[in-house]
């Protein structure tokens, strides 16, 4: 062991005892079985959809047992930050609606809730395992390290910092001070009690005992003294934020799990209470007939802003992703799962797969349900963001807006079953609007045999006769009137039956209006359209055929 006037010389004067924060950052005062629940994303890529499902699975557990849900941005990894994620993640927390209650963004009393604003605490903590022997300083250089794993290999034995691998971890104390006193770079590690093939077994609140290897490394807890501010690995650093956070229940993916025999031991060195530990299974695809992770770099769909670009409305993707958690809550109705609380035993632990087409019809029913205006709020805040010439559009003409929506909508049993996505309305809803419509001057390849002169004079006389009708088979009949008169067969069955006498029937006939008003074959019902876009506009709209030549 070190001198302690020795240890004391590498921090500086000033820092804290471990009391200090001990009482800065008191026990929460909770009722019993509430529960304090951490989401922890790095800010080294943008956030992945999994993430967002522990999120919402923190966020849960903590508000139905009566807790507190946190974030904190783990960012020990400076050199791989990424400019501009914070803000991605507090996006995604907005539109996920998973806004922590303690954060960088919202404030809290156990902060600061970004690492890297917290190396004084961490310092506390390695100094105090120096002090007590469960830690020491090691200069082996990068080269060393490599030769070591080499040999390691070759004598087929476990690779690592251990044991008699480990040079510096019972050097004298003079050649410690010497190495120091050249300046060389050091590490401070962590000295593991383990030995190689131990096994520890621990209790996780989601899959119940786990049985693994314990560890036997002398982990890094603190980075290389040589760079600008030595920060401590995730390890240490999520052992003391857990601990003064005062968390109650760690909720991760897998890819955590054979890094608990390490915590478990920096947790009793450091003298905390060990915390419950819940893991869960990634989200997967089926790539090929054959189940892989979802991956960041390989799927589109793994990425948060996916979803937010397309306009998924992000309470079906909540309901879709809390399903994915728990098997359970897939199988209730969107309205019901959502006050249903997500249980841990429940949560599935092969791993659960992403489908993006189920998705989009889980998406297509609930936005179904929604009201016109709820529609049109949701599309107006997608569309400021990602869509601005649709957010004016809809700012310029918000009660066409609405009675675009109203139309097949309101008032009827099964409601138009057309958005699934807000970045979709421009497709379906964009003619109603003005400044997004083209003039129709040019009919479609379906309609282009009939006789151009004759197409002019209907639209012609359409427009200089055309009457806004409620009842829609009077409305209608402006339409077959004129259809007659111009060489169109009053029904199908009649043009069927002499086809070289018509130009077409009363079917193309009303498609050479529905094309003009809507710039498509397809459309909701004519004269609900008609009547939305109001006379000045059907007027507008026929005329640019009565010029088709
Ligand atoms: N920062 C870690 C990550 O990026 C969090 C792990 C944890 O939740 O303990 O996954």
């Amino acid at each position: 062991m070190y001198e302690r006037s020795f240890i004391d010389s590498l921090f500086p004067s000033d820092l804290p005892e471990p009391t200090y924060w001990e009482e800065r950052f008191p026990p929460r005062q909770l009722a019993p079985g509430a529960r304090v629940t951490r989401f922890c994303p790095s800010p080294t890529g943008p956030l992945h959809i999994g993430g967002i499902s522990t999120a919402i699975l923190c966020e849960d557990i903590a508000r139905h047992s009566g807790g507190t849900y946190l974030v904190r941005i783990e960012d020990t990894d400076q050199a791989r930050e990424l400019p501009g994620v914070k803000e991605q993640f507090e996006r995604a927390f907005q539109v996920f609606d998973v806004v922590p209650q303690e954060s960088v963004w919202t404030g809290g009393d156990y902060g600061p809730y970004i690492q890297s604003a917290r190396r004084d605490i961490y310092l506390t903590y390695v100094r105090d395992l120096l002090r007590r022997g469960h830690a020491y300083l090691c200069f082996a250089t990068k080269d060393e390290l490599t030769a070591m794993a080499a040999a390691q290999q070759a004598a087929k034995t476990p690779t690592g910092y251990y044991g008699l691998w480990a040079t510096w971890r019972d050097k004298p104390a003079e050649e410690v001070e010497k190495a120091l006193a050249e300046g060389l770079p050091y590490v401070v590690r962590f000295r593991s009690e383990a030995e190689p093939g131990a096994r520890v077994s621990f209790v996780d609140a989601s899959r119940g005992t786990v049985e693994l290897n314990a560890n036997h490394n002398d982990v890094v807890i603190l980075k290389s003294s040589h760079l600008e501010t030595p920060l401590p690995t995730y390890h240490f650093a999520h052992a003391v934020d857990d601990h003064l956070m005062r968390i109650s229940l760690v909720i991760r993916g897998d890819e955590w799990l054979s890094s608990v025999p390490v915590h478990l031991q920096l947790f009793s060195a450091l003298g905390f209470d060990q915390i419950e530990y819940a893991h869960f299974a990634p989200l997967l695809k089926l790539d090929k007939g054959n189940k892989r992770k979802l991956s960041k770099r390989k799927d589109p769909e793994a990425s948060v802003s996916y979803y937010d670009e397309a306009g998924y409305p992000s309470e079906a993707v909540r309901y879709y992703l809390r399903g994915l958690i728990n098997g359970r809550l897939a199988e209730m109705p969107l309205i019901e799962a959502r006050s249903v609380p997500i249980n841990l035993a429940g949560l599935t632990h092969s791993g659960a797969l992403v489908d993006v087409v189920k998705l989009d019809d889980i998406c297509a029913d609930y936005v179904a349900t929604l009201a016109g205006p709820q529609i049109l709020e949701a599309v107006t805040g997608w569309a400021e963001r990602y869509d601005p010439e649709l957010a004016n559009a809809l700012a310029a003409e918000p009660d066409r807006a609405l009675g675009a929506l109203s139309i097949e909508r309101e008032g009827v049993e099964n409601p138009r079953k057309d958005l699934r996505r807000w970045s979709e309305f421009r497709a379906v809803y964009g003619y109603f609007f003005d400044s997004l419509f083209t003039a129709v001057t040019e009919l479609p390849d379906k309609l282009a045999g009939i006789n151009r002169t004759l197409v002019a004079t209907f639209a012609r006389e359409f427009i200089d006769t055309y009457a806004e009708i409620d009842d829609p088979d009077q409305w209608f009949e402006q339409i077959r009137g004129l259809a007659v008169k111009n060489g169109f067969a009053a029904s199908p069955r009649e043009y069927r039956a002499a086809p070289e006498r018509y130009q077409g029937s009363i079917r193309e006939a009303s498609q050479i209006i529905r094309v003009a008003l809507t710039g498509s074959t397809r459309s909701p019902d004519l004269q609900a359209v008609a009547k939305c876009l109001g006379r000045d506009t059907v007027i507008r709209r026929v005329g640019a055929l009565t010029t088709i030549h």
